[in-house]
């Protein structure tokens, strides 16, 4: 088995398959214009199927579309059908804003898509709009329940709580995702890439979220499903449904780190919080043969020696933390 330097293996692969998106929110992807990747540069469908069926050869297990938005990109079914057909693979998800899901989801079911998490910070339209600078949100409602219509399952909608910005939406949203069976997963607000201004301020803990909803509705914890999932999960003790939170900030997860990404202009990434990445597209493109992808990608996990979000939060408790000494590269090119 392929382990890193803390004996982590290799299971997760996250694809951003784009790094444009319809919307602008605020704790991503604030500014209004941003340089884009050059059309050429973005891996193809082929190259990102070849690398995805080198990584299940290496131990990957579960694969997640991701981007920037992963719908705008055209054609997204062919390569769902592509990775789908691919042997060894387990779980195939997608994770969307929702905004093109209504006209697409049906395509994506077609094309062997069996489940999806779907980003909705507020039921407030306003807000929702201001949050999103460019959201719709009964566009996004369409699409959740168009999801639900198709079949997929489960359907996880994620809300990251920016305190004093959508903190009072965590009941209105437990309670929307109750009614309509879907499992909601709160993520603290983290200091992914380098224009959202994050300060520890702006963070809702995850402890804070817990007890604000099992003020309300009581809570049982489950754990993380299998040991190693980022959300700890949560069920409702009238049994109607659960919840999750991932807590990357004040319950950092990086000793159970399993997560790979690829970079919508092909670069091979071991953590969200990473300077660089390694370039194998370029590998790939000079005609390199599978063994030799294969070992370029096991000596790059083989070093993987990160475990920021941990660091992080010794710095965050010795008050010595400061985002803006970290030059990251940005989340949108590299998947949540
Ligand atoms: N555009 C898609 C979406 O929004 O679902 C997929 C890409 S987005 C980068 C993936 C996930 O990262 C979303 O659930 C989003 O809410 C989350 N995210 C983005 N910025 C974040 C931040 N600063 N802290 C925590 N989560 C963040
Ligand atoms: Fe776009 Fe998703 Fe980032 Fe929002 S969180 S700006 S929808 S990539
Ligand atoms: Fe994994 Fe890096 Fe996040 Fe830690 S900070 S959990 S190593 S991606």
């Amino acid at each position: 088995m392929l382990v890193d330097a803390y004996q982590r293996p290799i299971k997760d692969l996250r694809i951003s398959v784009t790094d444009r998106c319809n919307f602008r929110c605020s704790y991503c992807m604030p500014l209004d214009h941003y340089e884009w990747i050059d059309k050429k540069e973005i891996l193809t469908f082929e190259e990102i199927t070849r690398f995805a069926k080198l990584a299940i050869e290496l131990g990957v297990e579960k694969i997640r579309l991701t981007g920037g938005e992963p719908l705008v990109r055209q054609d997204l079914p062919l390569l769902i059908e592509k990775l789908a057909a691919l042997e060894g693979l387990h779980d195939l998800c997608l994770t969307t804003n929702g905004a093109l899901l209504g006209e697409r989801v049906q395509a994506l079911k077609q094309a062997g898509l069996r489940r999806v998490n779907i980003s909705i910070d507020t039921l407030d339209a306003e807000k929702f709009k201001q949050m999103t600078k460019r959201g719709d949100l009964d566009k996004v409602l369409e699409g959740i329940f168009a999801a639900k219509d198709a079949g997929l399952a489960p359907i996880k909608l994620n809300a990251v709580v920016e305190r004093g910005v959508n903190d009072d939406d965590i009941i209105p949203l437990v309670e929307f995702s109750r009614e309509h069976g879907f499992a909601m997963r709160f993520i603290e607000y983290m200091d992914v890439g380098n224009s959202n201004n994050w300060t520890s301020a702006k963070l809702v803990s995850k402890k804070e979220i817990i007890e604000k909803i099992h003020s309300r509705y009581a809570l049982r914890e489950i754990g993380r499903d299998q040991g190693s999932a980022p959300s700890v999960d949560y069920e409702f003790a009238d049994g109607r449904g659960d919840i999750g939170v991932i807590a990357s900030v004040t319950e950092p997860f990086c000793g159970s780190c399993t997560r790979l990404r690829l970079t919508a202009d092909g670069k091979i990434v071991t953590c969200l919080f990473s300077q660089l990445g390694h370039d194998v597209k370029g590998l790939m493109r000079g005609g390199a043969t599978d063994e030799e992808v294969r070992t370029f990608l096991s000596s790059i996990w083989q070093k993987r020696t990160d475990r920021y979000s941990d660091e992080r939060l010794t710095a965050l408790n010795s008050a010595s933390y400061y985002p803006k000494n970290h030059r990251k590269i940005e989340m949108i090119s590299l998947g949540g």
